[in-house]
C-alpha cells in the first residue's frame, strides 16, 4: 500500500491492449502502474509497495526472485490455448491465475482474493512471531479502555511473577458498585466513560505491575506488595470518578490475594482474590477484604451443598431432630420444635447452619421445609395412634415460603391426609420477616391464625424489631432469641429489658418461650422473671425422633 492508503497493483505486460484492459476492471481506489519488461518492473518495485503484482506468464520467474515481493501475491496472465500454461504458472511461482482476453468479473474477484488471502497470512504469522505490531496490540488490548485484555493480562501476570521470583504480588479485583443501575440510569457513554476513567487512574498509579480489564466493570491489577496502599488507591478511584460530577454514587471494592505460589494459573489467582471480593460487596463499611484459605474451604462446602441437595432429597438424606420446649410450671413436655439434619453418604452429619443458609439462597429451602412438614405431620400421626396423646409440633417456615401462592393450601392438605388440626401444626416465622413489614406477608399470616394455625415469631430480640410495634403484629408466641439468655448474667440491662418483653408480651395475650438455656443459672434468673416455657440444651438438645419419643415416654411417667 502507498502513503495514499490505496491498495496499488503493478501490471507487467508488453501488450499495450492487455494493459489498458485490465486497468478498465479496477475502480479508482487501485492504484495501477505498468511496465513492459523486467527492468521497468524491477524499478517500479523498487519505488513503491504493491499489493500484488499481475504479469504475463513469461516474467513469473524472474519476479519471483525479487526479494522485495516476496510477500506479494503473484497472479500470472496466461493463454487460455495453452493447455498447461496455467499449472506451470504455479509451478513457477503465481499464487493465482486469470486468463487472456479479461473477463472483468474474474480477474477483479480473483485479485482482490488473493490479497486478501495475503493479508490474512501475515497477520497469522504475526501472532505466532509475537511481534509488536499494530494488529498485536489490537489483539491484546480492551479497545475500550486501552488496559490489556483477560488473556493477555492472564499472560503477561504469569510472566512477571515468575520473572521475578523473589518479589512478593498481589493479585486484585476490582469490582464497581451498582455498576449496572448506572448504565440503566444513565446513557451506556457514562458507564463507559467512568470505566474509562478508572482504566487511566489504574494505568497512572500503579507502578511495577500490570491491570487489566477483564470484563465488564471488572478490573484486575498484579502489584507489589512492598509500599502498596490499597486505601490510598480506592480513594485514588472514588475521587477520579467523582470528578465526573456523576449524580449517582460510584464506590470500588477489591477483594486482595496475596500470590503465595507464583506458578499458580493466574486466573485462579482472580477467583480467589474475587472470593474475597464478594465477602464485602455491598458494604459501605468495607471496601476491600483480602483472601484467605478458609473462604476456599466455604466456597468448596457451598458447590458441594448445592451439587448433593436434589439427590439429598430423593435419597432420604434429610431427617427431623425434635428438640423439647418445658413448661417449667407444669414440669411437663409442653410440645417441640423439628430441626433438620443432613445426613451426607460421604461427609456425615451436615448442621442446618452450613445448608440452610445456602438452600434460603438459592431456593431449595421451600422444598426442604414442605419435607420437614410432612415428617412432622407423620409423626404427630403416628405419636396419636401409639399413646392416644398429640404433642404439637413446631416448624420452620422460611421466608422464600411466602412466595409460592400454595402455602396454606399445601399446608391444609397436610393436614387433610394426616387427620390432623391446624393447632397441632405451629410455625415459627423469623422476625426479620416481620421486619419487611410487607402488607402481603402480614395478611397471609393473618389468615394462617384465622385458620387456627399458631404462629411464632422466632428469634425475637435478633434483629431491629421494635417492641412498640408487637401490638400491632399477629403473633402467638414469642421466641425470645439465645442472645438475651447469653447476657442475663453479665448484663442488668439485658435481664431489665427482657422483663419488659415478658410483661408486654403477656399483657397482649402472647405466650413467651425462651431459647437457648444451657445452664442451671441461667434457668433461675428465667423463673426469677416469671419464664415458663423453656426450650434449651438444658433440658435436652435436639432429638432423632426415636430418641424423643422415649424422652416423652419418661417425662409422662413422672
Ligand atoms: P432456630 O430456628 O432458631 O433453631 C434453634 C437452634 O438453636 C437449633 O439449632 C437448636 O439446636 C439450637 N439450640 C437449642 N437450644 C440450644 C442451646 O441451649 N444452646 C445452643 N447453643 N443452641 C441451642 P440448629 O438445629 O442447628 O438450627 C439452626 C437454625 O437452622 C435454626 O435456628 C433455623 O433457623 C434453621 N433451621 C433448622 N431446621 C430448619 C428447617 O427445617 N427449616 C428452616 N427453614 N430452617 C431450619
Ligand atoms: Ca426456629
Ligand atoms: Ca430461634
Amino acid at each position: 500500500m502507498n502513503e495514499n492508503d490505496r491498495l496499488c497493483l503493478l501490471i507487467v505486460d508488453e501488450v499495450e491492449d492487455n494493459r489498458k484492459e485490465f486497468k478498465k476492471i479496477f475502480p479508482d481506489d487501485y492504484e495501477i502502474l505498468e511496465a513492459v519488461n523486467e527492468q521497468t518492473a524491477d524499478k517500479l518495485i523498487n519505488e513503491n509497495n504493491f499489493d500484488s503484482v499481475i504479469a504475463d506468464l513469461k516474467f513469473i520467474a524472474h519476479l519471483k526472485d525479487n526479494k522485495k515481493i516476496s510477500d506479494v501475491p503473484l497472479v500470472a496472465i496466461v493463454d487460455p490455448n495453452d493447455e498447461n500454461a496455467g499449472e506451470m504458472a504455479i509451478e513457477i511461482g503465481a499464487f493465482e491465475i486469470v486468463t487472456k482476453p479479461f473477463n472483468q468479473t474474474i480477474v477483479a474477484y480473483r485479485v482482490q482474493n488473493v490479497i486478501k488471502h495475503f493479508e490474512d497470512l501475515r497477520k497469522i504469522r504475526a501472532i505466532k512471531d509475537g511481534k509488536i505490531s499494530e494488529l498485536h496490540k489490537y489483539i491484546e488490548i480492551d479497545p475500550l479502555t486501552g488496559l490489556m485484555n483477560r488473556e493477555t493480562f492472564y499472560k503477561r501476570a504469569s510472566n512477571l511473577m515468575q520473572e521475578n521470583i523473589e518479589i512478593k504480588y498481589y493479585v486484585i479485583y476490582f469490582d464497581i458498585s451498582c455498576f449496572k443501575a448506572i448504565n440503566d440510569l444513565f446513557q451506556i457513554e457514562t458507564g463507559n466513560l467512568i470505566l474509562k476513567t478508572a482504566a487511566n487512574y489504574f494505568n497512572k498509579s500503579i507502578k511495577n505491575g500490570l491491570c487489566s480489564r477483564i470484563e465488564a466493570d471488572h478490573f484486575v491489577i498484579c502489584v507489589p506488595q512492598a509500599n502498596f496502599d490499597i486505601e490510598k488507591l480506592i480513594i485514588g478511584l472514588d475521587r477520579a470518578v467523582r470528578s465526573l460530577n456523576i449524580t449517582h454514587n460510584v464506590l470500588f471494592y477489591a477483594g486482595i490475594y496475596p500470590v503465595s505460589n507464583p506458578a499458580l494459573p493466574v486466573d485462579q489467582m482472580c477467583d480467589r482474590a474475587n472470593m474475597a471480593l464478594r465477602k464485602i460487596k455491598g458494604n459501605y463499611m468495607n471496601r476491600y477484604a483480602y483472601y484467605d484459605a478458609g473462604m476456599r474451604e466455604l466456597m468448596l462446602q457451598d458447590h458441594m451443598i448445592v451439587r448433593d441437595m436434589e439427590a439429598a432429597l430423593n435419597e432420604n438424606q434429610f431427617a427431623i431432630f425434635l428438640q423439647p420446649v418445658y413448661n417449667i410450671v407444669k414440669n411437663s413436655i409442653e410440645s417441640a420444635e423439628a430441626l433438620v439434619r443432613w445426613f451426607h453418604p460421604a461427609n456425615g452429619m451436615i448442621s442446618p447452619g452450613k445448608f440452610i443458609p445456602v438452600f434460603e439462597r438459592n431456593g431449595f429451602i421451600v422444598k426442604v421445609d414442605r419435607f420437614v412438614w410432612e415428617e412432622v405431620c407423620k409423626f404427630i400421626n403416628n405419636q396419636r395412634e401409639e399413646t392416644g396423646d398429640v404433642l404439637p409440633i413446631s416448624v420452620n417456615v422460611s421466608r422464600l415460603n411466602f412466595y409460592n401462592l400454595d402455602l396454606l393450601e399445601f399446608l391444609l392438605g397436610l393436614l387433610e391426609k394426616y387427620d390432623l388440626e391446624p393447632w397441632m401444626l405451629k410455625l415459627e416465622i423469623t422476625e426479620s420477616a416481620y421486619m419487611d413489614n410487607s402488607h402481603q406477608l402480614m395478611s397471609i399470616i393473618r389468615v394462617f391464625r384465622e385458620e387456627g394455625f399458631p404462629v411464632l415469631m422466632d428469634d425475637f430480640g435478633s434483629g431491629y424489631s421494635s417492641l412498640n410495634m408487637l401490638k400491632n403484629l399477629p403473633v402467638d408466641v414469642l421466641k425470645v432469641d439465645m442472645a438475651f439468655v447469653r447476657e442475663l448474667e453479665e448484663s442488668e440491662r439485658a435481664y431489665m429489658i427482657l422483663k419488659f418483653i415478658m410483661n408486654l408480651a403477656h399483657n397482649l395475650g402472647m405466650d413467651v418461650v425462651v431459647e437457648g438455656v444451657e445452664t442451671q443459672k441461667q434457668l433461675d434468673y428465667l423463673v426469677n422473671l416469671g419464664a415458663d416455657k423453656i426450650q434449651g440444651y438444658f433440658f435436652s438438645r435436639p432429638l432423632p425422633v426415636n430418641d424423643f419419643k422415649k424422652l416423652l415416654e419418661k417425662s409422662k411417667e413422672k
